[in-house]
C-alpha cells in the first residue's frame, strides 16, 4: 500500500450529459489523498483525514489528476512535427510518406519508439491509440517499447495498398497476414491492445478493406482505427474512388464500424453519416490542434454530441504540433469558441481523461481516480514555471485553477506519472 497526499481532482461522470450535470461530474479535494494497493489499483481516494497513515506528502503545490488519454496519435511522425505548408493530401505526400518509409529500418524505429514514449509520458499521457507504419517489425518495436515502459497502448500496423508511393504499398494478403500475426501476439497482452488500422479509405482498395473486415470478424474485440472526413478534398476523393453513398458507408460496408472503432477527425460528416456512426456506436477522435495546423476545418462538437456519438480528444502528431493534452484541451476550447460554444474546464478535462476512456471502451479500467480502477495518475506541479505559479496562486476556485493549467500547462507541469501504481515518469527537477 502507498498513499500520496496533495490536492486531488478527477472527473467521475459526463458533464455533457445534461446542463445541470457539471457539479456532479467531478470530485475535488483541496487537501486530498490517494491510496494504491499492491495490485496497482486505487484502494481509496478522498479528503485527507488524520486517520490515514503513512502518506507521502506532496504538498499544496501538487495536484493529483488522472493520466491523460490520447485517442489518436501517429508515433512514427514524431520527428516531422511542424512540417508546414499544404493541406492534408499535399502534406501526406510531401512529408508523411517519406518519413514513414524510414521505418523499414528497425534501428530507426527503435530510436523513434524510445523518443516517442519519453515524449508522451513527459506530457502525462498514459494511454493512447497509436498508428504505426505499414512495417510489421517497426510495429513490433512500438509494442515492445510500450510494454517495457508500462504504457497502456492500443497500437496497429497501418494497412495501405494504393495512392501512396510504391515503397509504402503492400498486397492485401500480406497486410492481412502481418496484421493478424501482430494481433495474435499483442492483443490483450498486459496493458496492450491491437487496432486493425487501414490508414484511410483513399489508400485502401476494396480488397484491402475486405481483408481488414475479415480480421475484425475473426477478432471482434480488436479495435479498428482509421481516419474519416478530415478535409473536403479528401471527402470528394473518396466519393470518386468508391461506389458507396458516403464516406462512412465505405467503412460500414466492410464491417469496420462498431463500438471498438475510432475514427479520427470527422470534421465534415453529413447528418446521415453521423446517424450511421451513432447507430454503430462508433467513436470519433477530435484532434483540434491538427485540424488547425492543416487547415482542415472546425469540428462541430455540438452537432456530433447531439447525434449521440462518443468523442475523445487526440493530439494527432505529426499534424498536431505537440503530444501535450493541455494543448489539445486549449485548442478544443478555441475551436468551439469561434463557433459560439464555450466549454468549461470540466468539459475539457473530461474529454482528455474519462471521455477518452469511454471513446476507447476502457470504462472501469482507467481515466478517473476511483476505487478499483488502475492507479494511472499524474502529479501536476502548480508552480512549474514562474508564470504558472502566479496564475495558480491567484486561482479563485478549482474551475479557475484548471483553466490556468489548460492554457498554460505543458510538459514542465508534469512532475510525476504513474501507471498501475508504478512510477513511469519523473521530471528531473521540480519546484518545491
Ligand atoms: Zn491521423
Amino acid at each position: 500500500m502507498k498513499t500520496y497526499r496533495a490536492r486531488l481532482f478527477t472527473p467521475v461522470a459526463d458533464p455533457f450529459a445534461s446542463p445541470g450535470a457539471i457539479s456532479a461530474s467531478y470530485r475535488y479535494e483541496d487537501d486530498g489523498y490517494v491510496t494504491i494497493g499492491d495490485d496497482g489499483r486505487f484502494h481509496a481516494a478522498g479528503a485527507w483525514s488524520s486517520s490515514v497513515s503513512n502518506a507521502v506528502t506532496l504538498g499544496r503545490n501538487r495536484l493529483i489528476v488522472p493520466g491523460f488519454i490520447d485517442t489518436h496519435i501517429h508515433a512514427p511522425q514524431l520527428e516531422m512535427i511542424g512540417s508546414y505548408g499544404g493541406h492534408l493530401l499535399e502534406w501526406l505526400n510531401r512529408y508523411t510518406f517519406p518519413t514513414e518509409a524510414k521505418f523499414r529500418d528497425p534501428a530507426h524505429a527503435g530510436i523513434i519508439a524510445r523518443a516517442f514514449y519519453d515524449e508522451v509520458l513527459r506530457n502525462g499521457t498514459l494511454t493512447a491509440l497509436i498508428f504505426s507504419t505499414i512495417h510489421q517489425q517497426a510495429t513490433e518495436i512500438f509494442f515492445e517499447e510500450a510494454e517495457r515502459r508500462g504504457f497502456r497502448g492500443i497500437i496497429g500496423k497501418a494497412m495501405m495498398d494504393r495512392n501512396a508511393p510504391e515503397f509504402l504499398l503492400e498486397k492485401p494478403r500480406d497486410s492481412y497476414e502481418q496484421s493478424r500475426a501482430l494481433l495474435v501476439k499483442w492483443h490483450k497482452r498486459g496493458l496492450l491492445r491491437y487496432a486493425i488500422s487501414p490508414r484511410f479509405a483513399p489508400t485502401s482498395t476494396p480488397e484491402l478493406l475486405d481483408a481488414a473486415g475479415s480480421l475484425k470478424q475473426e477478432f471482434p474485440d480488436a479495435y479498428v482505427h482509421t481516419h474519416i472526413s478530415e478535409n473536403l478534398n479528401e471527402v470528394r476523393w473518396v466519393q470518386q474512388l468508391f461506389a458507396e453513398a458516403e464516406y462512412a458507408d465505405v467503412y460500414d460496408d466492410y464491417g469496420l464500424l462498431d463500438e471498438r472503432t475510432v475514427l479520427a477527425h470527422g470534421v465534415h460528416l453529413s447528418a446521415e453519416e453521423l446517424d450511421l456512426i451513432s447507430r454503430r456506436r462508433t467513436r470519433i477522435s477530435h484532434c483540434p490542434n491538427s485540424n488547425l495546423f492543416l487547415g482542415s476545418g472546425l469540428f462541430p462538437l455540438r452537432r456530433v454530441l447531439d447525434a449521440h456519438v462518443i468523442v475523445g480528444l487526440g493530439s494527432d502528431i505529426g499534424a498536431g504540433t505537440t503530444p501535450s493534452m493541455f494543448t489539445a484541451m486549449a485548442d478544443a476550447y478555441k475551436v468551439q469558441q469561434v463557433q459560439g460554444v464555450s466549454l468549461s474546464p470540466f468539459h475539457l478535462w473530461y474529454l482528455a481523461t474519462l471521455g477518452g476512456v469511454h471513446a476507447l471502451s476502457l470504462d472501469g479500467e482507467t481515466g478517473s481516480i476511483e476505487e478499483g480502477k488502475s492507479a494511472d495518475f499524474v502529479v501536476l506541479d502548480l508552480h512549474a514555471t514562474p508564470l504558472l505559479s502566479m496564475r495558480s496562486d491567484r486561482a479563485s476556485s478549482i474551475e479557475d485553477l484548471l483553466a490556468g493549467l489548460i492554457f498554460m500547462g505543458d510538459d514542465r507541469t508534469v512532475a510525476q506519472a504513474f501507471v498501475a501504481g508504478r512510477e513511469v515518469w519523473r521530471r528531473a527537477t521540480t519546484s518545491p
